[in-house]
């Protein structure tokens, strides 16, 4: 077995997390109170974020996942393939898209312009955390539950070669 590179300081602890995404909720509940958006989840990295946001949304909603081609380790590829479609038609609703990390900003851009070309009557972003230092594309983002230094982190769902997503902080790997 290699070695596992070591876990190193936590950057936000499972209180901040809970907090942050209350405060989102709150958002997200009242702009978009009357119109029943479709949360959509990137698989895999979004899913406790996305099961955290849901459980705090007080509003008629429901979910919806893609999955993609993500990282093979530290770098994007830039080469970005869909693995999973979504289940139901957005064609006329309110979607709001919701990812663990936006990074280069490579994948959002890929996946903005499979949803936009369904045309969907809103197309809005809810990121976790936002990495701006590595930003190759940008995209606007509505909402950003925390920015971030240029540092690879794992835990509440992010992974390194699919390890410590289970972690209930976000933590720090040196890579
Ligand atoms: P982008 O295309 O470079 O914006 O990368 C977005 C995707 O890369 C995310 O959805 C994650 O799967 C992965 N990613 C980027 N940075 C990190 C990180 O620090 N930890 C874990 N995964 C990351």
């Amino acid at each position: 077995m290699p070695a596992e590179p070591p876990l190193g300081d936590v950057l936000i602890t499972p209180e901040q997390l809970q907090r942050r995404v209350a405060e989102l909720a709150a958002l997200i509940a009242a702009d978009y109170a009357d119109k029943k958006p479709v949360l959509v989840g990137i698989l895999r990295g979004s899913v406790m974020f996305l099961a955290d946001l849901l459980r705090a949304l007080p509003i008629p909603v429901t979910i919806d996942f893609l999955a993609i081609s993500s990282y093979a380790g530290r770098d994007s590829s830039g080469v970005v393939r869909l693995l999973k479609d979504l289940d139901q038609p957005i064609t006329g609703k309110h979607v709001l898209l919701v990812e663990d990390i936006i990074d280069t900003g490579l994948t959002l851009s890929y996946v903005l312009r499979i949803l936009r070309a369904r045309q969907p009557a809103s197309l809005e972003v809810c990121t976790l955390l936002d990495k701006p230092a590595r930003r190759l594309i940008e995209q606007p983002l509505r909402y950003v539950g925390f920015s971030i230094p240029d540092v690879f982190v794992v835990g509440y769902g992010l992974d390194y070669q699919q390890r410590y997503r289970n972690l209930p902080w976000i933590a720090v790997l040196r890579v």
